[in-house]
C-alpha cells in the first residue's frame, strides 16, 4: 500500500524532537502561543529571505490576507492561472475581487506570462502568480507587468516554498505573497497553517491586523479582517521541521530524477523541462492517454495517485455565481484530461519508486 502523501515516516523519524517542543510550552503561562507563533514567524522569513512572516491559519487565507493587504478597489479584476487549485480562485472571490483565469504556456504546467500581459484592462487590480507542483514561474515577466500597468504581484507559493526562479527564491518577487502548511504540502503541519510573506513592513503590520479582525487594537476595526491566527502547537512543529525542509527538496528531486530515468523512451509524458532555478517539486505529474484507466490500475495494485487537476477553475460550479472572466485555455484544457501526479513524499524508498514506475510502464504498453 503506497499513499499518495503521508507524512507517517516522516513523523516517526521526528518524534523525538516533536516530544521536547511541546514539552517546551507552557500551558500556564500566557505568552507562551505567542512566544511560538513568534518564533517560527523568524525562522520562517529567515528561511524565505523576506522580512516579515505573518502566520496565519491556513494557505487560502494567507492568498485572501495578502490580496486584502492592499486596499485595492473591491470588484477589481485578480489574474491567475486556469489550471491550479480551487483555494487559489476562492480566495480571490473571498477577498472581493474577479478572478480573471488565463491559459498555461505551451508545454508548461504554469501560467502563460503572455497571456497575462493580454488580459490586463483598466479593471486589473493584481496578478496572483501560483508556482504550480513546486516550480517557480518566471517572475521577472510578471514583475514587469505589475510595475508598468501599477498592479499588485502576489505569489502564492502554497506548493513551492523553497523553489527558486534563477537564484530567485518563490516569494520574495511578489509585494505579498502566500504560503501554506496543509498537512499535504511538502512542510507540512498536522491540519492547517500558513504564512504571508512580504518585505514590505507596512504591509506586514496590515496582514498582522487582518489576520486579527481588521484590528490594531482597542475595538477599532477599520479593515474587514478575518480570525486568522497560526495555531501555536503547528508552529511548534512547523519550527522544528523547517531545518529539514532543503533535505527533503533534495530528496524529491532525487525521486523525482529516478521517475524521469524510468519513464525516459516510453509513452508516458513526464513533467516538462523547466527553467533554470530549483524545482521543489511538491508533485510529480505526468501526462498519459487513459488517464482514469491508469489510476484505477495503480488502485486495485495499492498505489493511490491524483489528477491534479482534472477541471480548469472556471468549470467549478463554485464560481458559477460570482462574476469572473474566463479567457480561452486550449493548453490547460488539454492537461485536464491527461495528468497523473504520483506519489514523490521524500521518505519513499528507491524501490518504491521502481515498483511503481514498472506498474505504469507495464500498463501503459498494454493500452497504447
Ligand atoms: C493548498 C493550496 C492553497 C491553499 O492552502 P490551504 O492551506 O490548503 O488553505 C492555495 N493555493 C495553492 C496553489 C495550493 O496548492
Amino acid at each position: 500500500m503506497i499513499a499518495f502523501h503521508s507524512n507517517s515516516r516522516q513523523h516517526a523519524a521526528l518524534a523525538p524532537e516533536f516530544e521536547r517542543a511541546l514539552r517546551g510550552f507552557d500551558l500556564a503561562d500566557d505568552d507562551a502561543a505567542a512566544r511560538a507563533m513568534a518564533a517560527f514567524e523568524t525562522s520562517l522569513a529567515s528561511y524565505a529571505g523576506v522580512g516579515h512572516a505573518v502566520g496565519v491559519a491556513s494557505g487560502t487565507d494567507a492568498v485572501t490576507i495578502a490580496l486584502n493587504c492592499f486596499s485595492l478597489p473591491p470588484g477589481g479584476e485578480v489574474i491567475t492561472c486556469d489550471f491550479g487549485f480551487y483555494a487559489t480562485a476562492a480566495a480571490i472571490v473571498r477577498a472581493g475581487f474577479q478572478p480573471v483565469f488565463v491559459d498555461t504556456a505551451p508545454d508548461s504546467y504554469l501560467m502563460d506570462p503572455a497571456r497575462v500581459a493580454e488580459a490586463i484592462t483598466p479593471q486589473t487590480v493584481a496578478i496572483v502568480a501560483v508556482h504550480l507542483f513546486g516550480e517557480a514561474l518566471p517572475l521577472t515577466p510578471l514583475a514587469d507587468l505589475a510595475r508598468e500597468h501599477g498592479i499588485a504581484l502576489i505569489e502564492d507559493c502554497a506548493q513551492a516554498l523553497g523553489a527558486r526562479d534563477g537564484d530567485r527564491p518563490v516569494g520574495t518577487v511578489g509585494a505579498a505573497s502566500a504560503v501554506s502548511f496543509n498537512w499535504t504540502k511538502h512542510l507540512g503541519s498536522q491540519s492547517n497553517a500558513g504564512a504571508v510573506l512580504t518585505n514590505d513592513a507596512q504591509l506586514a503590520e496590515m496582514a498582522l491586523a487582518l489576520r486579527s479582525y481588521g484590528s490594531t487594537g482597542g475595538f477599532r476595526h477599520d479593515w474587514l479582517g478575518l480570525n486568522s491566527r497560526i495555531n501555536p502547537f503547528e508552529a511548534l512543529i512547523l519550527d522544528v521541521k523547517l531545518p529539514h525542509l532543503d533535505g527533503w527538496i533534495d530528496r524529491r528531486a532525487a525521486l523525482a530524477a529516478r521517475y524521469d530515468r524510468n519513464f525516459d523512451g516510453s509513452p508516458v509524458g513526464v513533467p516538462f523541462s523547466h527553467a533554470p532555478g530549483r524545482h521543489a517539486h511538491h508533485k510529480y505529474t505526468i501526462r498519459v492517454a487513459d488517464r482514469d484507466g491508469l489510476h484505477a490500475h495503480l488502485l486495485e495494485r495499492g498505489v493511490t495517485t491524483m489528477a491534479c487537476y482534472p477541471y480548469l477553475l472556471h468549470e467549478h460550479g463554485a464560481f458559477d455565481h460570482h462574476p469572473h472572466r474566463a479567457e480561452p485555455a486550449p493548453n490547460a484544457a488539454a492537461l485536464t484530461g491527461s495528468v497523473l501526479a504520483l506519489p514523490v513524499f521524500p521518505e519513499l524508498t528507491d524501490d518504491e519508486i521502481d515498483g511503481i514506475s514498472e506498474l505504469i510502464l507495464g500498463y501503459v504498453k498494454e493500452h497504447s
